[in-house]
């Protein structure tokens, strides 16, 4: 059996640590590869650190991997990129293919446990092309129903609030309530800087810094392969691969051309400023000739059942409220903070051993395709 704990650590620094450790290895197989840290935020030493190398003689192609744009997600990410480079590099002839990969794109969120960056933002609503293009009145059904999302006043004791929750949004299943938040996940929203799902008001930090390097690797490459790791979206210890109608393949056609199930497109009129689908936009607008693959890749915690459906948004509203408003209750906190790792870092041995083997499956699967590995 492997260590796991090798690969999943329980800090930010001992992973940020481990990921500037691999340098070392990619040099062994592209001698000019550097390391690039941006410091994201000024109050801490958070960054975003990224090992960079161009292939030897020609750049057909570059194997792109991201990590941690949901902050605590960045965990079973910055795994998979050890594993990679571990287990998979070796095959891939740097003559021809580049390498390019992200730790850590929101830095204070892994460092803090949050999903969101310190302005609670999920950065994967925050990538548009253009300012204007933030859509302000997005979603009337989180604005109506917005007592549920917005926190007022502390967290109660646990069981009472969750009963509450759980009445609010069971109840609310058939009407604005549920819609409202159901479309706000997919949506986000940009009114409200307390609430959940929220898109951001601007464009923040770490959305520049990964549109900088989207473009230099559109810039610098004939090909750019992309794989950007999350988790809890999708079948329970089971990887999802989920991605742009952009791509120009249809759902079906995708699950043929992969060989697995479980893949999930996505229209951009349904989900807004994700940074796979600006990524997308950049490469049409920009750069017509250049090839693009970009995905998210999740790994399924709760499932995908109407109840996990109900745990995942008591456990997000919940652990948004405490955040703002906080608890006199200890119970409270500790449920909330243990639901929030059950959804995006499980910390048992079966899931992130169900990680690393499907992370292989996927890699095995999107490289493969490309004749990368
Ligand atoms: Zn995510």
């Amino acid at each position: 059996m492997i260590a796991m704990n090798k690969y999943f650590h329980s800090n930010y620094e001992e992973s940020r640590e481990t990921f500037r450790n691999l340098l070392t290895r990619v040099q062994n197989k592209w001698p000019n590869a550097e390391l690039y840290q941006k410091a994201i935020g000024d109050s801490e030493d958070n960054t975003i650190d990224v090992i960079y190398a161009e292939a030897a003689t020609s750049n057909d192609k570059v194997v792109f991997f991201t990590s941690g744009e949901h902050g605590i997600e960045g965990y079973a990410g910055a795994a998979v990129i050890q594993l990679f480079v571990e287990d998979y590099m070796e095959s891939i002839d740097p003559s021809t293919t580049g390498i390019c990969l992200i730790h850590g794109i929101n830095p204070w969120g892994m460092k803090h446990f949050r999903r969101v960056t310190e302005n609670n933002v999920d950065l994967n609503r925050n990538y548009f092309l253009e300012k204007q293009d933030i859509p302000m009145d997005i979603n009337r059904n989180y604005e109506k129903e917005s007592q549920i999302f917005l926190p007022t006043k502390p967290v109660e004791e646990i069981g009472k609030e969750k009963t509450k929750l759980y009445e609010a949004l069971s109840k609310g299943m058939m009407n604005e309530g549920y819609k409202g938040i159901k479309k706000a996940k997919g949506m986000g929203q940009f009114e409200f800087e307390r609430g959940v799902y929220f898109g951001g008001f601007e464009e923040e930090p770490s959305s520049t810094y990964i549109k900088s390097w989207q473009r230099q690797l559109l810039d610098n490459f004939s090909t750019v392969i992309h794989m950007d790791w999350h988790t809890a979206l999708g079948p329970t210890n089971e990887v999802t691969m989920v991605v742009s109608e952009k791509i120009g393949e249809s759902e079906e056609g995708l699950k043929d051309t992969y060989g697995w199930e479980n893949i999930q497109v996505f229209s951009p009129d349904t989900v807004k400023g994700d940074s796979t689908n600006h990524f997308y936009e950049l490469r049409e607008d920009e750069y017509p000739t250049k090839r693009l693959f970009s995905a998210l890749f999740e790994f399924g915690t709760f499932g995908t059942s109407r109840e996990a459906e109900l745990r995942e948004f008591t456990t997000i509203i919940l652990e948004n409220q405490l955040y703002w408003e906080g608890t006199e209750y200890p119970e409270s906190r500790e449920w909330i903070q243990e639901e929030l790792m059950n959804m995006f870092y499980p910390q048992d041995e079966e899931w992130k051993e169900a990680v690393l083997k499907e992370a292989g499956v996927a890699i095995k699967s999107v490289l493969g395709k490309e004749k990368i590995v």
